[in-house]
Formats: C-alpha cells, sequence, structure tokens
C-alpha cells in the first residue's frame, strides 16, 4: 500500500492472473492458458476488467455472460430475491421433499411455454436438461412399445452440450467432441437448412428452392430411419455455439410435420434461444410449433446461478406414467429444484413479464407488451444501428441480427486474441470464434451501450485486419 493506486491495481490483476494460469482450468482451454482480464466488478451491463499491465477497463458485456446475464449484474430485484430465499433455506435435497420456489416456478414456466408443455424436470444446467430430454424420450418410445427406437436426428451445425448423449447430438465434424466419438451414440443428422436473413420489416428472406430441396432431403432421411429413431433434437431458428447460424423458421414446422408422421418427439433446445433473445419467448413461436420436449437454461435465472428446466407435453408424460412397471424418469441430481436459483429464476420471469404472481400472466391475462418485448425490440433496432456500419467494411463477409443478437461475419478467420484486445481497449467485451464476432447483450443495455458496442466493434475489426 506504499504504492500509487496504478501501482496496486498492476499487483492485484498480476496476482490473479498468475495464480489462476496452471491452476484452473478454462473452456476448451489448455490448463496453463490461464485468462486474459480479471473481473474486478459487475454492474448493470457493464463489467469492470483488469489486465496484466494493470490497467482498468470498463467495457459493456457483448456477451450477456453467454446468453445468460439479461437483467444485468447486481440487478436489485434478483439480489433481493437471492437474499430473502437464503434467509429461509438455500438448499436441501428434492427427493421426497419439495418447496414453494420450485412449485411457483414451475407453474410459471408453464403459463408461459408453448400451451402444451405441462410438466416440468428442474436439471441443475442446461447439458443435463438435455441428457433428461433424451432419457424421457427414449423411455417414452419403449412405454409406446418401441424399444428399437433409440437414435436421434438432429441438425448439422447443432450444439446441445457437453455431457455424453448431449456431445451425441452436437455437429459431428466440429473436432470439439471428436476424441469421445467411440463414448457417443452414433446418431443421424440433417444438413442445415438454408441460411434466412430476419429482415427489420419482420420478413424472413431465403432461397426458397434451396429450402424446398432440403425439407425433400429432410423427408426422405427420416422416412428411411423412422424405424431407429425416437425423436428430433434442434435448437429453433438460431444455432448457437454451432456458428451463430439463422435458418428459416419454416425448418421447424417441416420438423414437426416429421415427428409426427413417423412418431418421433421433437425436442426444441432453448437453452440459449428461449426467453426472448430471438425476438418470441421461445424461438419455436416464429413458427407457431408446439415441442413434445423444450429444454430451457442460461437465462432462467438471469445469469445469476446454474438452472435449467425440461418441459414435457401430458402426452408424453401420461405415455410414461402409464409404462407398466417403468414409469419413473430415470434421473435425479443433488442439486435439482436449487430452491435459491428457482427463487432467482422467479423474480427473472417476472422482470420478463412484468407479471405478480402466476395467476396473473397464464390465459386470459390483459394483453399488453411484456417487458422484454419492449427490451428485445429496442436491442434488436439498436444493433442493426450500431452494426450497420459494419456492413461496409472490406473485411466482413456478412451482418445479421434476429432480436437481441448481432453476428458480423468476416471473409477469414477472427485473430481472436487480438480482436478480442482491441475490442476491450474500445470499451466491449465479446468471445469471437472462427469467422464471427457476435454479441447478445444483457436486455438493458441502453441505446449508448449498444452504440458503444458497435462502435467497439467496428473498430477492432479495421485495427485488428484492416490493411
Ligand atoms: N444447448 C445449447 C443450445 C447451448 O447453447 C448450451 C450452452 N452453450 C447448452 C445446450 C449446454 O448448456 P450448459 O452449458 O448450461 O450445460
Amino acid at each position: 500500500w506504499h504504492h500509487g493506486r496504478a501501482q496496486r491495481v498492476k499487483i492485484l490483476a498480476e496476482n490473479l492472473l498468475d495464480r489462476d494460469a496452471g491452476l484452473l482450468w478454462h473452456p476448451y482451454a489448455p490448463v496453463d492458458a490461464g485468462a486474459l482480464y480479471a473481473v474486478k466488478g459487475a454492474q448493470g451491463a457493464e463489467l469492470l476488467l483488469h489486465d496484466r499491465s494493470g490497467t482498468e477497463h470498463r467495457v459493456v458485456d457483448g456477451m450477456a455472460s453467454w446468453w445468460s446475464m439479461v437483467h444485468g449484474y447486481r440487478n436489485p430485484a434478483l439480489d433481493a430475491a437471492a437474499h430473502a430465499q437464503i434467509e429461509k433455506f438455500s438448499h436441501v435435497m428434492f427427493g421426497g421433499l419439495t418447496h414453494e420456489p420450485a412449485i411457483e416456478l414451475a407453474e410459471r414456466l408453464v403459463a408461459i411455454a408453448p400451451q402444451n408443455l405441462r410438466h416440468v424436470f428442474l436439471a441443475d444446467s442446461g447439458s443435463i436438461s438435455v441428457e433428461v430430454a433424451l432419457k424421457l424420450a427414449l423411455q417414452y418410445q419403449e412405454a409406446c412399445g418401441a424399444p428399437g427406437r433409440q437414435r436421434f436426428l438432429a441438425l448439422r451445425g447443432g450444439y446441445h452440450g457437453d455431457t455424453f448423449a448431449a456431445m451425441s447430438v452436437c455437429d459431428p465434424v466440429d473436432g470439439m467432441h471428436s476424441a469421445f466419438a467411440p463414448l457417443c451414440s452414433e446418431q443421424l443428422f440433417l444438413p442445415r437448412p438454408p441460411a434466412a436473413e430476419h429482415a427489420a420489416d419482420g420478413n424472413w428472406i431465403y432461397d426458397q428452392g434451396e429450402f424446398d430441396a432440403w425439407a425433400s432431403g429432410a423427408r426422405g432421411i427420416a422416412a428411411a430411419h423412422a424405424h431407429e429413431l425416437a425423436g428430433i433434437i434442434v435448437e429453433p431458428v438460431l444455432q448457437g455455439a454451432g456458428g451463430m447460424f439463422i435458418y428459416p423458421p419454416q425448418a421447424i414446422a417441416v420438423l414437426r410435420e416429421i415427428a409426427d408422421e413417423h412418431g418421433l418427439l421433437l425436442i426444441a433446445d432453448e437453452i440459449a434461444t428461449g426467453f426472448g433473445r430471438t425476438g418470441r419467448l421461445f424461438a419455436v413461436q416464429h413458427a407457431q410449433v408446439e415441442p413434445d420436449i423444450m429444454c430451457v437454461g442460461k437465462a432462467l435465472t438471469g445469469g445469476y446461478l446454474s438452472l435449467a428446466a425440461m418441459l414435457c407435453s401430458a402426452r408424453v408424460a401420461q405415455a410414461l406414467a402409464a409404462a407398466h412397471g417403468a414409469s419413473a424418469l430415470l434421473h435425479g441430481p443433488t442439486f435439482m429444484g436449487n430452491p435459491l436459483a428457482c427463487a432467482i429464476a422467479i423474480a427473472s420471469l417476472d422482470l420478463l413479464t412484468g407479471a405478480g404472481p402466476a395467476a396473473d400472466f397464464g390465459p386470459g391475462a390483459p394483453a399488453r407488451p411484456a417487458p422484454w418485448q419492449s427490451q428485445v425490440a429496442r436491442l434488436e433496432r439498436g444493433l442493426r444501428g450500431s452494426l450497420a456500419p459494419a456492413r461496409t467494411l472490406p473485411q466482413v463477409k456478412a451482418v445479421r441480427v434476429l432480436g437481441g443478437v448481432g453476428v458480423i461475419q468476416l471473409h477469414q478467420p477472427v485473430q481472436v486474441a487480438a480482436l478480442t484486445a482491441a475490442a476491450v481497449e474500445c470499451g466491449a467485451w465479446v468471445r469471437p470464434f472462427r469467422d464471427l464476432v457476435y454479441v447478445m447483450p444483457p436486455y438493458m443495455c441502453t441505446d449508448g451501450q449498444l452504440q458503444q458496442l458497435g462502435d467497439a466493434l467496428c473498430g477492432a475489426i479495421e485495427q485488428v485486419h484492416g490493411g
């Protein structure tokens, strides 16, 4: 403390970054990779980062902590919900016991989900909710007298999580999971539907001929393999970690028809897209499709704690319930229905819907735009405006905006480390991959912060990839 403030900051940051490297694994990284910045604080849509040189950076979080932090950091309502529940009890086992936070959350989820979804399994992470969805589909087929239906149909370019069954339905050539191929079941993959652009007027623009060819190919593959298929799993409308790829909602309608025709369950993985991110509360609603099973996570607790949910229709649950001697859904994690996470999720859903108790937003509730609708519409307008200059950059191949997601695709792979650092210097936290620089900011980002994100990305791309 004899040094000046800048010196102290430098020592603190160096200490943290040095202590981290070689000790902690980070996602998809060698153990000695370490981190680029230490987070010293977070408020609203902003992170306070310290770099190794001792410099502080106040940046807008363009990632919303991987889609999750929709209401911003240190949100007073979420903080209050957490404190109130801690005063009661933070955790209790869910076997044989229940509690108000889990019940209230499940009631709210059922009230806002596509109408056919009536039952809720509270999982502890997105990947686990996918595992539970796949297990349920297999158990459903067995209950229906078709135990041979043990494979899943998935889309190329998809991503559903890092656990073994979830990995098996991820894009097989992506390489993220190829080391584990021997332990992953061999699933069946459909090509991606053609890319679509969601225009500012709400229209979907895509090549109809390509789409029709895709649809008939999909029908053919499904028909040939129906006898061995339990279900179809898909990230509706927007594939996230597999490449930030937007495709026509009509593809979901085609998959729904295929599922109905062949007795397959349609599983919507809304872990990234759920809770308004794409401009609909759930992305399946772009196609007015009801899935048989839906997985949600990430933004469920407004990014505060790890919680996910698997919802299923009454038809699926009843088939399982009627199964002779095999009616139990075979999953049960220790932290299932964690009360603290559930209490925060309830508060988060209230912020999204503007509703109070569950009774206020069921069928018959007054029709007014919910807070999430206004927020995501504003994000979409802001991102269309602030990312527009990127369209004129020679390094940029395409710019796409869907709801609260903005994607800039370059002509070449991004120089990730340099671009990340340049963006931080310009006031934005992003995590580019492949040829993509993209943002999905917190819903409460101001217009000024959206502008700052756009300016930072354009500036960083020019600086790193220019000339
Ligand atoms: N599905 C999708 C579409 C995802 O984006 C993710 C997370 N990136 C997952 C599943 C896995 O969720 P989690 O990381 O919480 O296990």
